[in-house]
């Protein structure tokens, strides 16, 4: 079966509709709002079936890999998914290993934590991908694209887990990738990754907002292929991450699903999967997304919670009011206020993705709630209690999910499924944490 013509990019703004060819390699349309990859074809419900057995790799990367294993449903190649050679020619792999080690636990102590009964309560660590964050599930598919299209290059602006990312996959492909940072605003060792897989830095003046507005001027002016989360091509590859833990669950949708909020690649590409799975009617429930922002980088809560001239920003069918997005970064920089938190992960003031994060939520119901600097290294703390490693701005998962079974609005029979987005890459924080005894799990050296 030919599957030409299968695939195209769509603006996701419904009053403009915007369509253009899979290979194109426009992030926007022409007028500038975001894209998403669509698919004619509804996939058979048997491949439930197809992707299960999978899991018996028998030696086939792409079965063994996390994200390629449901290649049917992010064939944006239109390959023949069956057939090896064409996978090995088209598909992008770090020989397997994206996506492979992911997949929901039962985490006793967070579940006493945050007071649920451990049945309830499953959480997902993506930071056991090769680069150590959820990032190498999306650019699996991007450099996948980036291949497809002929980029020699593949460019991000990042201060940490994008660029470890793209980097390790530039070093497997044999192409180039560069790194845009804010010049002078960047502990080195955050880019340490990066150095290692032969990445070139480009140091640019201003802030992490500037350096991605350059790395997109730079793509357009040469020859460049831009592997930020607003490359609609992420997305797909993030779509893996829902679609592991549905899997695990035999696709029995969870009452919640919680992320932590940065540029909202996450949000954006959980809410894809579930619209895409629910209109295929392979899930009957559509679970509740939660995005944790940090206390520091709350552009997403105050929007959303109307902390912000009073209105709710909503997707509104596709109508959301993006003047007051606007006027709300007008106020940030006005008032010289920046996103600050520890959490780097998700110290993003501007998130690339927050109109679609929008219709994830709207499509899901879901709610955004704030948690604080403190709360979230305990809560990376008590994940380390049982044996996962985690990035403090996954921490945020935990006490995110803490503090609404707290306030009622998750319930104690709810079942959630908590995603831990990233592994310690700042091997600072346990110590300085455990250290410091006031701190709730601390557990200071002895002499
Ligand atoms: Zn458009």
């Amino acid at each position: 079966m030919t599957m030409q013509d299968d695939a195209y990019l769509k603006c996701i703004n419904p009053q403009c509709g915007l369509e253009y060819p899979i290979k194109s390699i426009n992030v926007q349309c022409e007028k500038g709002h975001l894209l998403d990859v669509k698919y004619k074809n509804t996939p058979s419900e048997n491949l439930k079936e197809v992707f299960y057995e999978r899991r018996n790799s028998q030696g086939n990367i792409f079965n063994e890999s996390g994200v390629w294993r449901f290649r049917e449903l992010l064939n944006f190649c239109q390959i023949d998914t069956e057939n090896i050679e064409e996978c090995s020619k088209y598909l992008v792999s770090l020989d397997g290993a994206e996506g492979r080690q992911s997949k929901p636990y039962q985490m006793s102590k967070v579940a006493k934590f945050v007071e649920i009964s451990n049945e309830y309560l499953w959480l997902q660590p993506e930071g056991y991908n090769p680069s150590g964050s959820f990032k190498d599930n999306g650019m699996a598919t991007a450099v996948t694209h980036a291949k497809m299209v002929g980029a020699k290059k593949i460019v991000c602006a990042s201060t940490g887990n994008t660029s470890a990312s793209a980097g390790m996959f530039a070093a497997n492909e044999g192409i180039n990738c560069d790194v845009y940072i804010p010049a002078g605003q960047i502990a080195p060792g955050k880019l340490s990754q990066a150095y290692q897989f032969g990445a070139q830095i480009i140091e640019v003046d201003g802030n992490f907002d500037d350096a991605l507005k350059q790395s997109l001027e730079d793509v357009q002016n040469h020859d460049g292929y831009t592997v930020n989360s607003i490359n609609p091509f992420r997305i797909e590859g993030q779509k893996t991450i829902p679609f592991r833990a549905l899997e695990y669950l035999n696709w029995e949708a969870p009452d919640w699903i919680v992320y932590p909020g940065g540029a909202l690649g996450n949000t954006s590409s959980c809410g894809k999967a579930l619209m895409e799975l629910y209109e295929w009617g392979w899930i009957k429930k559509i679970p509740r997304i939660a995005v944790i922002n940090s206390e520091g980088a709350s552009t997403l809560s105050d929007l959303y919670n109307g902390k912000f001239e009073g209105e709710e920003l909503r997707w509104n069918k596709g109508k959301p009011n993006t003047e007051l997005i606007s006027r709300y970064y007008d106020h940030l920089d006005k008032e010289g206020i920046r996103p600050k938190t520890k959490a780097t992960a998700i110290q993003i003031g501007r998130p690339t993705n927050i109109l679609k994060g929008l219709r994830a939520l709207e499509f899901t119901n879901g709610i955004v709630t704030t948690v604080s600097d403190s709360e979230m290294l305990d809560g990376m703390s008590v994940v380390g209690l049982n044996g996962f490693d985690c990035e403090m701005a996954s921490g945020a998962t935990v006490v995110g999910i803490k503090k609404l079974i707290n306030e009622g609005i998750i319930k104690k029979d709810d079942v959630i499924v908590g995603i831990l987005t990233g592994r310690q890459k700042d091997a600072m924080l346990p110590v300085d944490y455990h250290n410091n005894p006031k701190n709730k799990f601390a557990k200071p050296p002895k002499n």
